[in-house]
């Protein structure tokens, strides 16, 4: 199920059956001058069903949003074997149930999508790239706090913590000063007409005392130079832990300081290297466990040491995954993150949706 099913560029949306990619669905609007916001790093393998069944998405989404924000309507099959259209075609509808926004993000457990109607928004003309290097996470915390309360509002806001940085320095080359605790990217897009002002907006939000190093990129060369620090933590990653264990929780920004300083102290108790890395401006921080989940030893460290930092994330007013779902891995700490009666409505509609429990038994919710 992998064709275009319409694209209608005067009123903005295109549909889609679920298997085209969405690599492909940006390819098809970018001709007419659009984009479809959400943007996983995985664009170019992952198919538009599962970006919509995981509510995935991507740095654009402190500007733009997720599918939740970018999907007008859908078409789907329920549990029950029967057809429904949901949604609209409009940008503004009210009748109803807003039945799209439930299937979105619940992970195939309602309904299989066979069709999906996709908002798209005009590409922007250009972009500003800005680097932040601070002393401490508390500075860059406050910064993202401080550029997240002016009106320009950047299309991506990126953070890595010292202890990234610090494996940056010993797999590649980097030009951090020596004390650097954080790093933010931003980046700001729009019309050419200003773009240099609102670049100039944001960095002036950006300062504060704990500010080491701000540079803005005055060339493609340049971004592609500032880029190149947060870059070359993937492959550093893979180096020491191809295995490694990827959460992707989310705090309010100003707990940031808190998670990290928690995840430190975990990492001490644990005996565990924890690197830290994510979209800050939407507080969703990739929590990556460095270890060998399949040697019995360290599966058995990594279980609770990711026990303790859901705590600790839950405590801090959070929640367990900003955007690679539940499934299995997580199931059995929704609860401790959605109160009785709510976790006791949601069966209850998985009931509606799927009466016999076949689309994917047993997955979001713990077993009971
Ligand atoms: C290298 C890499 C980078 C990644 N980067 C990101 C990132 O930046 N941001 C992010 O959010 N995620 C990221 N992911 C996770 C993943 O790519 C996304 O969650 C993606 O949206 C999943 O799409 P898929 O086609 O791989 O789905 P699949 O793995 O095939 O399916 C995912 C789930 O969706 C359900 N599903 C699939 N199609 C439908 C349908 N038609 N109807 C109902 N349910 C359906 C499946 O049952 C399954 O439960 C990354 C993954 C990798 C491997």
């Amino acid at each position: 199920m992998n064709k275009l099913v319409e694209f209608s560029p005067d009123n903005r949306y295109i549909i889609v059956e679920p298997g085209m990619t969405n690599q492909q669905v940006q390819d098809i609007v970018k001709e007419k001058g659009f984009f479809w916001p959400p943007d996983p790093t995985s664009a170019a393998f992952c198919s538009i069903g599962g970006n919509l069944a995981y509510n995935s998405a991507g740095p654009r989404a402190v500007k733009y949003g997720t599918p939740r924000e970018n999907t007008l309507g859908l078409r789907a099959v329920t549990g029950a074997g029967k057809d429904i259209r949901v949604g609209v075609h409009t940008s503004k509808g009210v009748v109803g149930y807003d039945l799209t926004r439930l299937i979105l993000g619940s992970e195939g457990t309602l309904a299989i999508i066979t069709q999906a109607t996709l908002k798209l928004t005009p590409l922007p003309e250009a972009t500003k790239t800005l680097r932040a290097i601070y002393r401490t996470v508390f500075d860059a915390a406050q910064a993202v706090s401080a550029i997240m309360s002016q009106p320009v509002v950047p299309c991506a806001l990126e953070f890595i913590d010292g202890n990234a940085i610090n494996m940056i320095r010993q797999y590649s080359t980097s030009d951090l000063p020596e004390h650097a605790g954080a790093m933010l990217m931003i980046e700001v897009d729009g019309q050419k007409e200003g773009l240099d002002t609102a670049a100039e907006k944001v960095a002036a939000s950006a300062k504060n005392d704990g500010l080491l190093d701000i540079r803005l990129a005055q060339s493609d060369a340049e971004v592609k130079a500032l880029w190149q620090t947060r870059k070359a933590l993937s492959p550093a990653l893979r180096k020491v832990a191809p295995k490694k264990i990827n959460e992707d929780v989310v705090v309010p920004v100003t707990e940031i300081p808190v998670l990290i300083a928690g995840l430190d102290q975990l990492s001490k108790k644990y005996d565990l290297p924890i690197i830290n890395f994510g979209h800050a401006g939407n507080g969703n921080i990739h929590v990556n466990l460095l270890l060998d989940p399949d040697e019995p030893e360290q599966g058995k460290k990594a279980h609770h040491c990711l026990d303790e930092i859901f705590s600790l994330v839950l405590a801090l007013n959070g929640t367990l995954s900003g955007e690679h779902g539940v499934g299995l891995e997580k199931r059995d700490f929704v609860d401790r993150e959605l109160d009785a009666n709510s976790l006791e409505l949601m069966r209850n509609i998985k009931r509606q949706f799927d009466p016999n429990g076949i689309l994917n038994p047993d997955k979001m919710f713990p077993l009971v």
